[in-house]
């Protein structure tokens, strides 16, 4: 009798098999070289008709890089020291360096981590990829480490088939500290991860753990979790660190990179980091605390940065969501707990075209 009705079951699942419908070409281009501004010599690549978004992965020797300049196929321009129609006084230009790009079609960031820089095409619900060369630009911060001077870039294009996304799939690997992680202070793992993942089910998007483990170490002095972004291997999924070290000025969690560095042919150098040291917030409040870095992993901004420059408030390029307090229930409102976060339409846009989540139609 227990035989049969596993076979009923394993039957069951197999006739409900879902099929996934996306899939990730990279591309390795070589030979940057980099002026004495810092800038690089424009490079392309070819993406297909049936792609639907890319992300520009840079790791070299020097402290930072930036995705300074995209243009599609149809010549359009989505990232530039001057985006069309946007006026930037000298003064902006003097505190923010990569502040053109920031306020570009499809804002881009220098990388956070050291020898990184990532760039995630679309960044926002109104852009779409369009098929034939597309052309960008570099920019390296810092001086080059030595001679040959290294750097390597990533293009990890998606591209979508036949059929109706009914779901995604997010791949996760969880690490807990050794002495308990969240448990002593009343912190349950378990629940923290429950409540992060009933805001993406909302979306159709399913968490998949890959791999759990546990670490020893404590995040060092300066309060950045460097090393723990370092050692991984996996770069197809985003690693979670619960940890038990306090943050400065009651951060409850931190996160490498916006994009986050994945699908690479190396060490991920990426990551989210949280910790049990937080006595007022309960395991769901992290959880909703954990959604909004991975959202930062997997491309979005705050709705809105509150003082950009001069004082004034900088909102993502989404078109469904609103400025400054309006949003204070989005998950990626820059600084609040709130009993019930979601993610507009237009996030939900962003974040399935991101090429880590991979999309699967309910054919057989
Ligand atoms: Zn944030």
């Amino acid at each position: 009798m227990p035989l049969f009705l596993s076979l009923v079951v394993i039957f069951a699942t197999l006739s409900a098999q879902a099929k996934e419908i996306s899939s990730t070409r990279a591309l390795y281009l070589s030979d940057t070289k980099f002026d004495a501004a810092g800038e690089s010599q424009i490079k392309t690549f070819k993406v297909s008709k049936n792609a639907i978004g890319f992300q520009i992965n840079i790791l070299g020797d020097r402290d930072s890089y930036l995705v300074s300049y995209l243009e599609s196929p149809k010549g359009e321009v989505f990232v530039s020291d001057e985006p069309q129609g946007v006026v930037i006084s000298k003064v902006e230009r003097e505190k923010e360096p990569a502040v053109g790009q920031m306020l570009s079609p499809n804002r881009s960031l220098p990388g956070i981590f050291h020898g990184t820089g990532t760039l995630l095409f679309p960044n926002s619900d109104n852009l779409k990829v369009s098929m034939g060369d597309w052309k960008f630009r570099i920019r390296a911060f810092g001086k080059p480490a030595g001679e040959p001077e290294i750097t390597n870039v990533t293009i990890v294009v998606k591209e979508l088939g036949d059929g109706e996304v009914a779901y995604a799939v997010l791949p996760i690997y969880t690490h807990f500290k050794i002495s308990g992680g969240f448990s002593p202070e009343g912190k349950n793992t378990t629940e923290v991860l429950a409540s992060a993942s009933e805001v993406f089910k909302a979306l159709g998007i399913r968490f998949k753990v890959q791999k759990s483990d546990n670490f020893e170490e404590d995040i060092s002095a300066n309060y950045f979790p460097e090393k723990f972004f370092r050692k991984e291997k996996e770069s197809d999924g985003i690693h979670i660190y619960f940890g038990d070290q306090q943050l400065p000025n009651s951060i409850c969690g931190i996160s490498a990179n916006l994009p986050g560095m994945t699908l690479m042919n190396s060490p991920v150098r990426t990551g989210v980091y949280l910790t049990s040291k937080v006595p007022d917030h309960s395991n769901q409040d992290i959880g909703h605390i954990l959604s909004h870095e991975i959202g930062h992993q997997l491309g979005l901004f705050h709705v809105s940065e509150r003082y950009f420059v001069n004082e004034t408030v900088l909102k993502d390029n989404i078109s469904d969501t609103h400025k400054g307090n309006e949003d204070r229930f989005n998950v990626m409102y820059p600084d609040t707990l709130m009993p019930e976060p979601h993610f507009t339409a237009g996030q939900a846009i962003v974040l399935l075209k991101n090429p880590l989540l991979k999309l699967f139609d309910n054919s057989n």
